[in-house]
């Protein structure tokens, strides 16, 4: 119990945890105590996870890190935490994230921001990512030896390059959305975090599956992916995609990326370049299509069903709409409404949805034929090592570039996974990408082992 309260208490400065519930650890601990005396230990026996506070918990208050869930206690458990629990594990808490996933930084948050536990350069505090910054400094930090995340244009990726720590998204339908807070619905996945590929591959094995409940959810057997991990390259070819290398890419992180190929062919992999000619459409393409989606999901924040109500005294209806969304959202979850809705409207919507859609196809269908040369792709995982909060926060635009290498495989629906590459000059982490097919999530695993 020491232990348990003294991992969230050591939270607290970094503000990863928006709910402490070291007591439901502890439960799991004592339940595996039981399991290994009777022989019966479970993958995940007596682990203390966290959970990313965008996962429906049942009796545990569930936010979003949006004021708009104030208030919110689901009465139902999401099926990958469910999952969890029933593979042994217990929750130490529901971690910090950007307001409603929207975000690359954390800085989003309804409760202030989450610190990296990594200072840069005379001590200034940084960004453990986002939007599972929460998820990423904890673990970082040493307070959970892994955690949920979600991933919708690389929420789990980028937070995990930020912190040094290892990240996987699945494809998209591996994992059930069901009873996750939804932002963009065609885009989001839940996905592990954890500080090594083994760790990542167990997590991920129980949190995968089948469901029912989720019209998306691929009704495809869960890979052993432990027992499948390898980290011989053999005959495996790795692309280079050549468009992921664009005029001034910082130099430290072309460094990073030369360094990752070594690695790779030192593992025993060939190495080709391959084109991705579209890359350069998809971050415009990301950020129409997911505030769309993210316009029609959160049509449901009306102060009627969930969470927060604004009733001014003597309103009618559309005041309390009015009221409760002012009240409730924040203004980068307003941001992404007003634009959703705007290129869904009637005059604009072929120019930007149907074109972003179509952009869509054209992106997936270039990944198509790149891995009809190679097995996997290695680019880097952002365009920097993390920035300093308060860095980007005033301009959503520089904020939005951040993701300019992790949006392409969330568009294609593809695994992809982020690993430690190394240090940079200020000895900051940096993170290399493994893209994969559809459903191999075993081929990124093995190749980031060997990366790791
Ligand atoms: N940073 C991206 C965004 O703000 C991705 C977020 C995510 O993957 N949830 O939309």
């Amino acid at each position: 119990a020491q232990a348990f309260n003294a991992a969230v208490e050591a939270g607290r400065p970094l503000n990863a945890y928006i709910v402490e519930t070291p007591e439901k650890a502890l439960e799991a601990a004592d339940a595996a105590d039981k399991a290994r005396a009777a022989g019966d230990l479970k993958p995940l026996s007596g682990v203390p996870l966290g959970m990313k506070d965008l996962f429906c918990t049942e009796g545990v208050q569930t936010s979003a890190a949006s004021r708009m869930l104030e208030g919110f206690t689901p009465t139902y458990e999401s099926t990958v935490s469910a999952k969890l629990w029933q593979a042994g594990a217990g929750m130490l808490g529901k971690l910090n994230l950007d307001q409603f996933a929207m975000g690359s930084s954390n800085e989003t948050s309804h409760f202030g921001n989450v610190v990296s536990p990594w200072k840069g350069k005379d001590g200034k505090e940084l960004t453990p990512g986002g939007s599972s910054g929460g998820s990423s400094a904890a673990i970082a930090a040493r307070l959970c030896p892994a955690a949920t995340g979600t991933d919708t244009g690389g929420s789990i990726r980028q937070p995990a390059a930020f912190t040094g720590i290892a990240g996987i998204k699945p494809t998209y339908g591996r994992c059930s959305r069901w009873g996750v807070v939804a932002f963009a619905s065609s885009l989001d996945q839940p996905g592990a975090m954890a500080r090594t590929v083994r760790d990542n591959a167990i997590l991920l094995e129980a949190m995968a599956g089948f469901d029912p409940k989720d019209a998306t959810s691929l009704d495809l057997a869960v890979p052993q992916l432990e027992a499948g991990l390898s980290s011989s390259l053999k005959g495996k070819k790795v692309g280079i995609p050549k468009e992921y290398r664009p005029d001034g890419l910082n130099a430290e992180i072309a460094a990073l990326w030369d360094r990752g190929v070594e690695w790779l062919k030192d593992a025993g992999a060939d190495v080709v370049e391959v084109s991705l000619p579209h890359t350069r459409y998809a971050l415009a393409t990301y950020y129409i299509i997911a505030p769309a989606e993210a316009s029609s999901n959160l049509a449901r924040y009306d102060g009627v069903r969930y969470g927060l109500r604004d009733l001014p005294d003597g309103a009618g209806l559309q005041d309390m709409y009015a009221a409760t969304r002012a009240a409730g959202f924040g203004d980068e979850v307003k941001r992404r409404i007003l634009i959703g809705t705007y290129v869904l409207s009637a005059g604009f919507y072929d120019a930007y949805y149907t074109q972003a859609c179509k952009v869509r196809t054209l992106i997936a269908r270039d990944f198509a034929q790149a891995f009809e040369q190679c097995d996997v792709l290695l680019t880097p995982t952002a365009p920097s090592a993390a920035f300093a909060l308060g860095e980007k926060k005033a301009d959503p635009l520089e904020m939005y570039l951040n993701d300019v290498f992790t949006v392409p495989a969330s568009l294609a629906g593809l695994p992809a996974m982020s690993v430690p590459g190394g240090l940079s000059s200020e000895g900051l982490p940096l993170g290399l990408q493994i893209i994969g097919r559809p459903l191999d999530e075993q081929g990124v695993l093995n190749a980031a082992l060997a990366l790791e």
